[in-house]
């Protein structure tokens, strides 16, 4: 007797650690040993979300801890803020088909909606995604709208997050790149940090067959999230693309201070990863309680290049809506 389909294909553990991700407060508040009542608060409409193998990174019984402090819905997300608003990048209306062109050479496809986790602060939060997917049906209009640009040389997959489509979407999606003008596809990406399982076979395969030049832009913001699991990833990763960055949001709390940004530096020059941007926080609503502002971000890169050879130290820049790069700060 035949195998019924789902038999015959496991989930790939990568699926399996999202579809088993902690989506309770409570659960989360008695896995790290937390006093009942802790943690519990509203989620403002971004539900908790957050994979087994990173809460496994955090220290038990600590409220402040900085990993838990990146994914806990808290109280203060619900007040409304001056200047913090849906749309803090204009960028719901720049987007066809998923595409957003806002600098030169540069086209960004938005990949996918879902993330391995949710971040609090995140700018997309409050982004309508059912209206703006590059992956909706087979690509084509994607293509299309990027082909319209002419001069495109670097696709960037964003989301949402890009590695939340498998293994075959996204291949299907790197031939049609390869049949355009485009010669860098970059991956902007957290699942190699949060569900280092996302970095498997098929995927390594995918990455070092491509004739393009493969660039992953990851995002860590504390050194506590490289793990020896994401370290074990991150070494198979770099051995099938060109160059592995990282991008770090700063965030009030969670890495403000130059030892933390400093060690999280020199964590990811060990997993030879070197450190690209270091964001002023999008003013997204609901996020205003992790903003640093920009004179305080100035003093830490100062410190970080008092300490840090130059390649160590992140660009500090804040992404200004109409200007034709994100704009250095430092
Ligand atoms: C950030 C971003 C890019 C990439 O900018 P780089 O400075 O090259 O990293 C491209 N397109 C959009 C829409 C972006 O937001
Ligand atoms: S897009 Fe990135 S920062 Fe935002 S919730 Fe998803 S993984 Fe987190």
């Amino acid at each position: 007797m035949p195998l019924p389909a789902h038999a015959r294909t496991p989930v790939p553990p990568w699926r399996a650690a999202v579809r088993d991700a902690v989506r309770d407060p409570q659960e989360l508040e008695a896995l790290l040993e937390l006093p009942a009542g802790s943690l519990a608060a509203s989620d403002a409409g971004f539900p908790l979300l957050v994979p087994r193998g990173f809460v496994a990174r955090m220290r038990k019984r600590d409220r402040r801890d900085p990993l838990l402090l990146q994914v806990l819905p808290t109280a203060a997300e619900s007040e409304a803020y001056e200047g913090f608003g849906a749309d803090p990048l204009a960028e719901q209306d720049a987007a066809r088909h998923g595409v957003l062109r806002k600098y030169a050479r540069r086209a960004l496809l938005i990949a996918s909606g879902a993330c391995p986790v949710h971040c609090r602060y995140c700018f997309r939060r409050a982004f309508p995604y059912p209206r703006q997917l590059a992956a909706r049906g087979d690509w084509s209009a994607a293509l299309a709208a990027l082909a319209e640009h002419g001069d495109v040389e670097e696709a960037i997959l964003s989301g949402g997050d890009p590695l939340s489509l498998g293994n075959a979407r996204l291949a299907e999606l790197v031939t049609k790149l390869e049949s355009t003008g485009v010669r860098t596809l970059r991956i902007h990406t957290r699942f190699p940090i949060v569900v280092p399982e996302r970095i498997d076979a098929g995927l390594l395969a995918l990455l070092a067959g491509t004739r393009l030049a493969v660039v992953v832009v990851l995002h860590c913001n504390h050194p506590n999230e490289l793990s020896n699991e994401v370290g074990d990833a991150l070494r198979k990763l770099r051995a099938a693309v060109r160059v592995v960055l990282n991008q770090s949001v700063l965030l009030r709390g969670i890495n403000d201070d130059d030892g933390t940004l400093a060690s999280l530096s020199e964590r990811l020059f060990e997993h030879g990863v070197l450190p690209y941007y270091l964001h002023l926080l999008d003013r997204v609503a609901g996020a205003a309680h992790f903003d640093v502002d920009a004179d305080r971000g100035r003093e830490l890169v100062a410190a970080l290049r008092a300490r840090l050879p130059g390649y160590l130290v992140p660009r500090l820049v804040r992404e200004i809506p109409g200007e034709a790069s994100k704009t250095p700060i430092a």
